[in-house]
């Protein structure tokens, strides 16, 4: 577009490397980095310990911040979501939440996502691309932005997109997101979901870090699951269950099943006693998620005492269970669920 770099798109090194490149010092790069992943400052002029020789070069010569925030969110619940407007005018979310003692950004990876789930409002927008690194690390720099004092203590890869589906990108993000010299933010406070496409796990594996790997189940059957992930019938529960173990066993993390409560669909006894069963292999966790139904849609979200009956049943079993009431469900915070809303405004007054 203008030619400048897009210099997020690079890690700290690189950007150290590029910056000598042009001739200037290494501890230069160094301070530069400082200023943009520690106190998350995207404009040269604020970067105040950098001579004004540099402050121009890099006003000149660099685009940092690829997102720009647009109509903010905030749910009773105290979580705030951002659609985050791309350079090109594609549209992705980001939701802040705020816990006591510990601020969580979970963010996207790519512009719509391919994989269908059909209770998922990203599928229903479509798919346009996949994030570039820089893209998806503006996300993070944003949200250092908006929190109290620029803490940010957790990244879940949960929002619009598949993660393993931009399995390069993201890979380098986490690194920029836990290096020291980046981010700086623990690899155990990183969380990947992934629909289950299971020839990446084994690949994110083998990554041998410690980030976290969420999958999203949904279903303890592939009979169920085939109904609600079109990725199962390329991916069944028996080889997503392998490459699960795999991680595992690679690792020694604990893989997180999430498990979406649907009313009528996936919450009766039987379908505990299947999800039972299928956490027998190798260690787990379980978050059930009651369905966030927002938006119109053909599922209905669990009655409360199915949500504690079927929890129970799972830790009576002696899984380890945890409930997480969808955050933001009165903005509609579920995933993808802003930008489908953005893309139908658009249809509607003629945009696209
Ligand atoms: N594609 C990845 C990352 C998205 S994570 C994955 O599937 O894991 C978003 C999580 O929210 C997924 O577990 C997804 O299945 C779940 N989700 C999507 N729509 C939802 C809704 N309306 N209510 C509750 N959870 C939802």
């Amino acid at each position: 577009m203008d030619g400048k770099i897009k210099i997020l798109n690079f890690t700290p090194e690189e950007i150290q490397r590029i910056l000598e490149d042009m001739g200037e010092a290494s501890y230069k790069g160094k301070q530069f980095c400082k200023w943009v992943y520690e106190k998350a400052v995207t404009d040269a002029e604020k970067m105040t310990d950098l001579s004004l020789g540099m402050r121009n070069l890099i006003e000149n010569r660099f685009d940092i911040c690829l997102v720009r925030a647009s109509d903010e969110k905030i749910s009773a619940d105290g979580s705030i979501k951002l659609l985050c407007i791309l350079k090109d005018g594609e549209a992705v979310e980001i939701v802040l939440i705020r816990h006591p003692g510990r601020n969580t950004l979970c963010l996207s990876t790519q512009a719509g996502c391919r994989y269908g789930c059909s209770f998922c409002a990203s599928a229903r927008s479509g798919f346009s691309r996949n994030l570039d690194v820089g893209e998806i690390i503006s996300q993070v720099l944003i949200a250092k932005q908006r929190f109290p004092g620029g803490r940010l203590n957790n990244i879940v890869y949960m929002g619009v997109g598949e993660p393993l589906d931009n399995f390069e990108n993201v890979v380098k993000s986490l690194g920029i997101i836990s290096s020291e010299k980046g981010f700086n933010i623990g690899q155990r406070k990183i969380t990947v979901s992934t629909c289950g496409v299971a020839p990446r796990i084994i690949d994110f594996a083998d990554l041998g870090k410690q980030y976290e790997l969420s999958v999203s189940l949904h279903a303890a059957t592939d009979e169920t699951r085939n109904r609600l992930m079109p990725v199962n019938k390329i991916y069944p529960l028996k080889e997503l269950l392998k490459a699960c173990e795999y991680f595992y066993n690679r690792t020694k993390r604990e893989v997180t099943f999430e498990y979406v409560l649907l009313k009528g669909v996936n919450d009766s006894g039987k379908d505990a006693e299947s999800l039972i069963k299928l956490n027998r292999g190798f260690k787990s966790k379980v978050n059930i998620i009651p369905y966030n139904a927002a938006m119109c849609s053909e599922f209905m979200p669990p009655d409360k005492e199915a949500v504690s009956s079927f929890c129970d049943r799972l830790s009576d079993a002696g899984l380890k269970v945890t409930v997480r009431w969808s955050k933001g469900s009165d903005i509609n915070a579920a995933c993808g669920q802003l930008r489908f809303l953005r893309k139908n405004d658009k249809a509607r007054q003629g945009v696209e």
